[in-house]
């Protein structure tokens, strides 16, 4: 069962009178008189985005095929429009990638949910990602299972996904600015690895840091077109089996410079 991590409702809450303070009023529909509907009141905005959260949810993860409990829990919960540019927040839940500046982007929904389910995740499970990115993937991850450790190598993308998942209260996702291709040796071994980048090779270090029985889902392919999805699982110290999801399309992992 799908274990919720450490969250902040309030640092949510305030988060979305910010954000609802960018979109102004005149987004919003009419809603109920407060007297129609008893209880504490919900920000307006703020329900707009959950009704849409939980559509899109349904829509284009569960009826498209991914049906894993724990990961469709942790979709519903995850304020995906907190980790879209505001220019695109009316964008935050249709399924399809958004840009998040420096050339990168948050990954598509669906490929987010079939990821996290293939990793065939355990609550006490430690997890490492490459590709912090906005955060969103961690921020998935961190519902589901004990530990994120996640390596982001643009600096800037690095300090605001790390300060977005503070000021949610994310405490069991680590952060760090790095090259991924090396993963993170101190907190090796990993229950499971997820690579949101496309390297054209699978990185020897990440395949030594996988745990007997760990699941790694991986991108692989040439720089700037469609890449194979894999999925490999370590059997034993030295035996790998792997299969392809199919095709994707993902931004390169880069590599920094020697
Ligand atoms: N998982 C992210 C989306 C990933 S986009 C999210 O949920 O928003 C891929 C990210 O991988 C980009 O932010 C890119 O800068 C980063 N990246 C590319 N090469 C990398 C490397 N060698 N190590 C770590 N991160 C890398």
């Amino acid at each position: 069962m799908a274990r919720t991590a450490d969250f902040t409702p309030l640092a949510a809450l305030l988060l979305a009178t910010v954000v609802s303070a960018c979109l102004g009023p005149a987004t919003s529909p009419p809603e109920p008189t407060a007297s129609a509907s008893p209880g504490p009141t919900v920000d307006p905005v703020e329900r707009r985005f959950t009704s849409r959260r939980l559509a899109m949810v349904t829509r284009s993860i569960d009826e498209a095929g991914v049906h894993d409990p724990a990961t469709l829990a942790a979709m519903r919960a995850v304020p995906r429009h907190l980790f879209v540019p505001t220019s695109l927040l009316d964008q935050a839940y249709e399924n399809h990638p958004l840009p998040i500046g420096y050339g990168q982007t948050i990954s598509q929904p669906y490929i987010v949910g079939l990821m996290t389910a293939e990793l065939e995740l355990e609550p006490d499970d430690r997890v490492l990602e490459i590709g912090t990115g906005s955060g969103y993937q961690a921020a998935v991850l961190a519902h589901i299972v004990r530990e994120v450790f996640t390596i982001e190598i643009i600096a800037p993308l690095e300090e605001e996904a790390a300060a977005r998942l503070a000021s949610l209260g994310y405490n069991n996702i680590r952060v760090r600015v790095d090259d991924g291709y090396y993963g993170w040796p101190e907190a090796a071994p990993f229950d499971a690895i997820l690579v949101t980048a496309a390297p054209d090779h699978v990185p020897q270090p990440l395949l030594g840091q996988l745990a007997i029985g760990g699941v790694m889902l991986i991108p692989v392919g040439p720089v700037g077109l469609y890449q194979e999805l894999w999925k490999i699982r370590r059997v034993s110290t030295e035996q790998f089996d792997s299969v392809s999801l199919g095709g994707v399309a993902f931004v390169p992992l880069t590599r920094n410079a020697p």
